[in-house]
């Protein structure tokens, strides 16, 4: 394995670092506070090629490597992971789902748009029923001819009122069980698409999260993602890769919380001698460190696997359950580090520990990772 980055992806690397730094830093704690989405910096994003990393660049993608698309996601989300987790719905839920498995004319209509930032995604699988058990779909899409007709609700979704571009997951026939289930797309301002009311959550607090209605909403039948059936297929193949960005959104957040903790423990005095100096907080250092280049190694290995065309399914289910788990360690351990200082938001890390919990919990809780690692190795 060689891990070595190439110079295009150093280059991809520091301009998501600069970017972060320069653009999405000095609002960050506002933003969180507020509750309020980064529309200036999406755009920005959209500008940067941020948002269809993997797209070939007829689509207006920028052609890039799932490596590249991970180094982005570990920069933006060391410092501000709900800037991140936008990039990656779009990216890996919506842009790579919608290329992979799309019609030419849905490829033209929206992904053109969804590359340049002009539309942004939504992924929408979640229901109040079905969460882990995404089988249990009740939102429906029922047949009639050229079009289906949608209702139901859909919780949890990112990008909820911000988006314009929804790929909602339904079944169509109840009697064939997740081979009777659709994935289609629907505009936003559809007749009958309501979107509830924004979710006041924990971390992650500059994305938009919405419960989502449909009334009735007609949907032509040029708007489904394959063939009659695919949808439950189309849906665990996109979060496979999913889980690739989120591993990353972790990495990262466990990477920003360390190199703030790290930087502190060299400023902050107590006992006539910095703290970096007692072994105590030198040892969490050293454990941080540690298990954030283990994180690293798999979620690079899951980049790679997707990259050469292996399967990533375990790489990527591996990769998110554990780099989640160092994310929420690490952060917990920054604010230990920082103290009084920890505890209030000015430093940054209470809201990285606040961020870190939410990656392990969607797109496949850990123990649904555990299932996952568990059933392959099992199989083999
Ligand atoms: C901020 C946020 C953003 C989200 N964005 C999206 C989105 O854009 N699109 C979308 O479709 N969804 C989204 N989700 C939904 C998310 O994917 C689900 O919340 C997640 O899959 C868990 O489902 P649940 O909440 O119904 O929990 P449940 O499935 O009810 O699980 C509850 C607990 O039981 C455990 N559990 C369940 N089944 C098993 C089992 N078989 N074995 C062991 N343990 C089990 C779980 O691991 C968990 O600990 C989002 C959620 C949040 C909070």
């Amino acid at each position: 394995m060689d891990f070595k980055l190439t110079e295009e992806q150093l280059m991809i690397q520091q301009a998501a670092r600069d970017f972060a730094q320069n653009e999405l830093l000095p609002e960050v704690i506002e933003r969180d506070d507020a509750q309020r989405f980064p529309e200036e910096e999406v755009k920005k994003m959209g500008e940067l090629g941020f948002l269809g990393m993997m797209v070939d660049s007829k689509y207006g993608g920028s052609g890039l490597d799932t490596l590249s698309y991970v180094l982005v996601m570990e920069e933006l989300s060391k410092v501000d992971a709900s800037c991140s987790v936008i990039v990656s719905v779009n990216n890996s839920l919506v842009c790579w789902g919608l290329e992979t498995f799309g019609t030419e004319e849905q490829k033209q209509k929206y992904l053109t748009r969804l590359t340049t930032g002009e539309s942004i995604g939504a992924f929408c699988l979640s229901e109040p029923e079905a969460g882990s058990d995404a089988t249990s779909q009740k939102t429906t899409a029922i047949d009639k001819g050229d079009h289906y007709v949608l209702n139901g609700t859909k919780n949890w979704i990112t990008n909820g009122s911000s988006a314009d571009i929804y790929l909602v997951i339904a079944q169509t026939d109840i009697e064939k069980g997740h081979k009777g289930i659709n994935a289609l797309i629907v505009e936003k301002g559809a007749e009958g698409f309501e979107i509830g009311p924004k979710e006041n959550k924990l971390g992650i607090r500059g994305s938009d999260t919405h419960s989502l209605i449909f009334n009735d909403v007609k949907v032509p039948k040029k708007n489904r993602i394959g063939e009659d059936g695919f949808g439950f297929k189309f849906a665990m193949k996109t979060l496979s890769g999913g889980r690739i960005g989120i591993a990353a959104q972790a990495l990262g957040i466990a990477a920003g919380a360390y190199e703030l903790a790290l930087k502190y423990s060299k400023q902050r005095k107590a006992f006539g001698t910095e703290i970096a100096n007692h072994q105590a907080i030198a040892f969490k250092l050293a454990d941080m460190h540690t298990s954030i280049e283990a994180a690293r190694m798999l979620v690079y290995k899951a980049a790679m696997d997707k990259d050469n065309h292996e399967n990533y399914d375990l790489s990527g289910a591996m990769a998110k359950l554990y780099a989640s788990k160092v994310a929420m360690d690490v952060a917990v351990e920054a604010v230990q580090i920082h103290g009084g200082n920890g505890f209030v938001k000015d430093y940054h890390v209470e809201r990285l520990m606040r961020d870190a919990k939410i990656t392990q919990i969607y797109e496949g809780t850990s123990e649904i990772q555990k299932i996952v690692i568990s059933r392959s190795i099992l199989r083999d």
